[in-house]
Parts: structure tokens; C-alpha cells; sequence
């Protein structure tokens, strides 16, 4: 299969464009294949306006039917077979095993959505009949369940080429929950977004979904992605990436004549508490961060950015134990030359600040497109004052927080803006000693884990990968696992609505009964 570089107007192919970009191998910087054309301002106007008419038919669809298109999605994902993990690897720089890793993921996600759907339950269909004999007033016939919002717009991350884009988590809980999906590429990896999207056009013309059902375009974030976000058919965003990307939709979605949610899943630096008795074995704490600081040359927005100790003596063994694990670090080749460029920016900016000392760090340079190791440390009294050093270093790089006392501890968590994660590292008995700091944290952070790494987010019912701002803009919910579909909907009560307009899930058992003998079509199956 060759990539064309078109963008995905429903289900046409049409490049009108007179602008596009070819993307590098970030090593050789030999062109792969594949012009892409920047979408025009007409091609979205007609993927939006298609998405708007398919929104109609597609959010009728039963829950059973969008299951099984979200299964074909899976299908044929897996059917596109080595040509989409070689075509990923030479966009992203990403080894083959945390590749194929990330497909199973991806199609994991599809089916474990699928799944939601056919359990059916997560509608939460609330029903109240009528009392027409209470008085003294009767009450009305009630019926209340989540319905889908309308066209959602998703903006790929560049760190998650398959599990955070095209088919990713933002698209599979959109298109589950009945939304027509319009997706934006990363400009780092087009070719993959390309293959994706061709996967998923299949499944909607196998499962007779309408055309605008889902779109994909290529372009600028800034021309092609705000034109997206503003256009009236468009009721909600999903984005993964930078603070500044995701404050700048949020902003613009919030100026228009309706504004709209958007959410932005940003930076974090996932804090660790050390606690005194997690210093015990210095050596085995020291050798499990270093592998989670570095683990795909850090670029995991759960990487842990931030450690936070007591200074005392078993501190500084473990800062020489975590200086010899890091030492032997080799750099690794990033996403792309530019957030190559960023990373050795941002952490020579942060080691420039005052009070600032390396403490660890890779032995080998590495070259322009690698992420050389760093671990950096400064006074809990330092930190403090200075918001520069809660910047995230997107990369293999962590600043080592050393509170002098307790109180300066509890000044260091206060301090902290909003986190995806906060993890604690202690022994059972000096959990209950520390509670009012644990507390303290959890009020910053969506999930704290306690005696791991924060590396590694499961995909599953009980997932929060979200957290106060500015780790996202909307801290109520989750984008990773079962509860994302809830981005994607609105509570909508009917009120004596007669049977035949009542969506499924809000029909008792007698009037599905009378529904069968009406219509033969509704059979048990697609309920
Ligand atoms: P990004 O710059 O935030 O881009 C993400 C998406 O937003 C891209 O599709 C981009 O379009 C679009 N975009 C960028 N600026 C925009 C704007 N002003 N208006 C509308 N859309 C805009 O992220 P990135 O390129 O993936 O990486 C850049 C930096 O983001 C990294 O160095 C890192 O610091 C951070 N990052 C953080 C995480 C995390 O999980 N915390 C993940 C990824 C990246 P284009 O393709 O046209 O640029």
C-alpha cells in the first residue's frame, strides 16, 4: 500500500491543497514516502458538515452495532499488519517490541470499549414512571440516560503514535459513545495517521456507518486545527500534548458564539515522596528510577520529573547510587528533531536555575536528535520560589527536591501545581506518620500510587489519567480506560416521550415486547 498524503473528507480521498510537507527519518533525513497535503479551509468545511449529517444516523445506531464497528476498527487495524509497525518506526523513532506494544493497546482499547457498549449499563438510563393518581399532583413519565454530545474533534499526540492518535483513546470513546470523529495529524507522523485512518474507513463502509462518521485531515495545527475547533459543528476536543497547544485551543473553544469543552490533557511532572524509610535499600530504589526516568528516552507524560526527600545521610548514598544507574544510561534517538531540540532546551534551562546542581548524568553526549540523561537538584527553600523548576523537561531528565525539615516538606507539596500522578515511596509504618502529607498530595494529583513507579498507565474501568489543571483542563475526568466515553456525552432527560421515539436503553421489558410484535427487525440481538 502507498501512502498519498490526502486527507480523509468522510470517505473520500481529496487533496486540494496547494500546500503540503514530506517528514524526515530523524537519523538518515531521507524523505519517506508521502507528500501531505494540508487540508483546506473547504476540505474541513465538508468533513465537518458531513460529520454533522452523520451524526443523526450514527447516534441512533444501537449500542450492539457500534460495538461491532468499533471490533472492525480493531480488525482491521491488525490487517494492515508489518507495513503499519515499520512505517511507525521509521516516523517516531520507536523500537519494534514498545511498537507492537502500543498496537495491542490500541486495539485493546477498541474492543474493551466495544465491550462497554455491549454490557450497556454505562448509560446509566435513570427511569421514574408516571404516578398520574399522586397527589396532589400526578408525576410525569421521566427517563434520563447519557446521550452523545455531537462531532468531536481529536488532536494526535506525538508520544503515543497509535494509543494517543488516529484510532487511539480519544477517537475509540468518541466514536463509542455515538460522536462522529474529525482527527487532526500530528505532523510527525502523517504516514502512520494515514494508514490508520484507512482502517478505519474500511470498518465504516463494512458497517454501513454514514460517510463523515469519521474524517481525517492533515496541516498545521495552528491554521487547519483552530479552524476544527472553531466551526459551529464541532461539540467538544480531545488533545494530548504541550501546555501551550492545550491552553491555546482551550482559549479559542471558549470564544466562540458556543463555546465548547476541550480536554486537554497537558504537561506533568509526576512528583515522588521519598519517604525516610524508602531510602532502606538505596540501591534497588535507585536502579527502579533510573530505569522509569529514562524508559522511552523519558517521553511518557507520567515520567517522574520530581523527586521529593528529607535531606539526611542515606539521601546522599542514594543520589551516588542513582548517579552510577544513570551514568550507564545510553542516549536515546527522541520522537522528532524538534522535540529533540526542545528537550535540550528546556534542561538546560532548568539546570541553569539558581541552585541548581547536576547530580547525575548519561557519560555519553549522544547525538543532535538523542536524549542524554540528566538529574539535576535544588533546596526544597529553592524550589519554592522559583515556578520555573515545575516546568516539564519532556525527556530523560528529573530535578531531585531536598527539604530540610517537615515543615519545608509540606511547603514543597502546597507549592505544586496539578499532576496526572503522585506517587509515595515509604514503609507501611511511616505511611500513617506522613498522612497529612499523602493528603496533601493527593489534593494535586489524579492518581497516586504508592510503592512503584509512575511510568506505565493501565487501561482499565478504574483508570484516572487526568488531574487538576494544569495537567488538564478539566479534572473530573479521565482519557485513558472506560471512563473517557463520559468526555463525550450529556445527561438528557425525556419527559412523557412516547415509546417509539424513546431510545432503546430507556424502554421497559413490556415495551420492548410490544416493539418486537410491531417491528420484527428489533430482535434480541440488537438490543
Ligand atoms: P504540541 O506542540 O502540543 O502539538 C500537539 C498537536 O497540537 C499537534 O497536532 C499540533 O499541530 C497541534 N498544535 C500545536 N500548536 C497549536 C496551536 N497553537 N493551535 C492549534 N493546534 C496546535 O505537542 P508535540 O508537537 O507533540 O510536542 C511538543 C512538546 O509538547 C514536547 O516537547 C513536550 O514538551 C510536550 N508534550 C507533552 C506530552 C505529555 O504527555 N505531557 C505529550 C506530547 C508532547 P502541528 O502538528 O501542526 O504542530
Amino acid at each position: 500500500m502507498s501512502i498519498h498524503g490526502k486527507n480523509f473528507i468522510g470517505n473520500d480521498l481529496s487533496a486540494q491543497g496547494d500546500k503540503s510537507n514530506k517528514i524526515y527519518d530523524i537519523n538518515s533525513n531521507i524523505a519517506l514516502e508521502g507528500d501531505f497535503s494540508h487540508a483546506t479551509s473547504n476540505e474541513v468545511s465538508k468533513a465537518l458538515d458531513l460529520a454533522s449529517s452523520a451524526f443523526v444516523v450514527y447516534k441512533q445506531k444501537s449500542q450492539i452495532q457500534r460495538a461491532v464497528f468499533l471490533e472492525t476498527i480493531a480488525e482491521e487495524i491488525m490487517n494492515l499488519g508489518d507495513e503499519l509497525i515499520l512505517r511507525v518506526m521509521s516516523e517516531s523513532n520507536l523500537p519494534r517490541p514498545r511498537l507492537e506494544g502500543e498496537r495491542g493497546r490500541t486495539v485493546g482499547q477498541l474492543k474493551m470499549f466495544a465491550n462497554l457498549l455491549r454490557e450497556g449499563s454505562w448509560v446509566e438510563a435513570t427511569i421514574d414512571t408516571a404516578l398520574p393518581n399522586r397527589a396532589p399532583l400526578p408525576r410525569n413519565d421521566l427517563r434520563k440516560m447519557l446521550r452523545p454530545l455531537g462531532v468531536v474533534s481529536v488532536f494526535e499526540a506525538s508520544n503515543f503514535p497509535l494509543a494517543f492518535s488516529c484510532a487511539g483513546g480519544d477517537t475509540a470513546s468518541a466514536l463509542a459513545a455515538g460522536c462522529p470523529v474529525i482527527v487532526k495529524a500530528h505532523s510527525s507522523h502523517s504516514g502512520t495517521s494515514e494508514l490508520v485512518a484507512g482502517a478505519i474507513i474500511k470498518a465504516v463502509i463494512k458497517c454501513d456507518m454514514p460517510s463523515g462518521t469519521f474524517s481525517m485531515v492533515h496541516g498545521s495545527g495552528r491554521v487547519v486545527g483552530q479552524q476544527i475547533v472553531m466551526h459551529d459543528a464541532v461539540c467538544a476536543v480531545g488533545f494530548t500534548g504541550s501546555t501551550y497547544a492545550g491552553m491555546e485551543l482551550y482559549k479559542l473553544a471558549n470564544t466562540r458564539k458556543h463555546p465548547i469543552p476541550v480536554f486537554a490533557e497537558m504537561g506533568s511532572i509526576n512528583p515522588c515522596l521519598f519517604l525516610p524509610s524508602a531510602l532502606n535499600d538505596t540501591k534497588k530504589l535507585a536502579a527502579s528510577y533510573a530505569f522509569s526516568i529514562t524508559l522511552g528516552a523519558g517521553q511518557f507524560c507520567t515520567n517522574p520529573g520530581l523527586i521529593i526527600a528529607l535531606k539526611d545521610e542515606k539521601l546522599e548514598i542514594f543520589k551516588k547510587d542513582l548517579a552510577q544507574e544513570i551514568e550507564k544510561v545510553k542516549p536515546a534517538t527522541m520522537l522528532s528533531s524538534s522535540i529533540a531540540k526542545a528537550y535540550k532546551e528546556n534542561k538546560d534551562k532548568a539546570i541553569a536555575q539558581h541552585g541548581t546542581t547536576v547530580i547525575a548524568q548519561a557519560l555519553e553526549d549522544g547525538m543532535i536528535s538523542e536524549g542524554k540523561a540528566i538529574v539535576a537538584s535544588v533546596a526544597g527553600s529553592e524550589f519554592i520560589k522559583n515556578p520555573t523548576l515545575q516546568e516539564e523537561v519532556f525527556g530523560p531528565y528529573s530535578l531531585l527536591v531536598e527539604c530540610e525539615n517537615k515543615d519545608e516538606l509540606m511547603q514543597v507539596i502546597t507549592s505544586l501545581e496539578g499532576q496526572l500522578t503522585a506517587t509515595v515511596m515509604g514503609e507501611d509504618y511511616e505511611m500513617d506518620e506522613f498522612s497529612s502529607y499523602i493528603y496533601a498530595l493527593e489534593n494535586k494529583a489524579g492518581r497516586i500510587l504508592f510503592n512503584s513507579v509512575p511510568t506505565g498507565v493501565e487501561v482499565c474501568h478504574s483508570m484516572q489519567h487526568g488531574g487538576p489543571f494544569p495537567a488538564a483542563t478539566d479534572a473530573r475526568f479521565t482519557s485513558v480506560g472506560t471512563g473517557a466515553i463520559k468526555r463525550f456525552v450529556r445527561p438528557v432527560c425525556f419527559q412523557d416521550c412516547p415509546v417509539s421515539l424513546l431510545p432503546l436503553e430507556l424502554r421497559d421489558e413490556n415495551e420492548l415486547k410490544i416493539l418486537r410484535m410491531v417491528d420484527d427487525s428489533y430482535s434480541n440481538e440488537s438490543l
